[in-house]
């Protein structure tokens, strides 16, 4: 599967101000009156994002790998591929991979009243990765 972008844009890195270790990413740009914003990311083993939010949530589809995800004052569970998982709008949490696999989601931001962006917060230490 690639993500077909108007404007042809490529997998590009995933920026270290939003990730912890091996991320890539193809995303769907926002183009007029979006109804969501459309993004497929790699995770190498370990690699998660920082903690954030959404707007307006997200609903992220498991395709390849195991996620390991967690929202704020819950320990981290992991969801193996074919799961989805739902966070509500201003939700704050992580997800990345499994520390013994790669994991490949596709992540539906909606956009009906935003530009289905995400608001970036602080690293997500080893600690609250591993559950600690
Ligand atoms: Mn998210």
């Amino acid at each position: 599967m690639r993500i077909v972008t108007p404007d042809g844009m490529l997998t590009r890195r995933g920026p270290e101000d939003w990730f912890t270790g091996a991320v890539w990413m193809d995303a769907s740009p926002a183009g007029p009156s979006p109804d969501a914003s459309v993004f497929r990311v790699f995770f190498g083993p370990g690699a998660r994002t920082n903690w954030h939010t959404h707007p307006e949530g997200q609903v992220l589809f498991i395709l390849t790998g195991t996620c390991r995800v967690a929202r704020e004052g819950e320990p981290p569970v992991n969801v193996e591929a074919g799961g989805v998982v739902y966070f509500a709008p201003n939700e704050k949490h992580w997800h990345g991979a499994d520390p013994d696999s790669y994991m490949v989601h596709a992540a539906v931001n909606p956009a009906a009243n935003s530009g289905g962006g995400t608001n970036w917060l602080e690293p997500v230490t080893d600690r609250q990765y591993s559950g600690a």
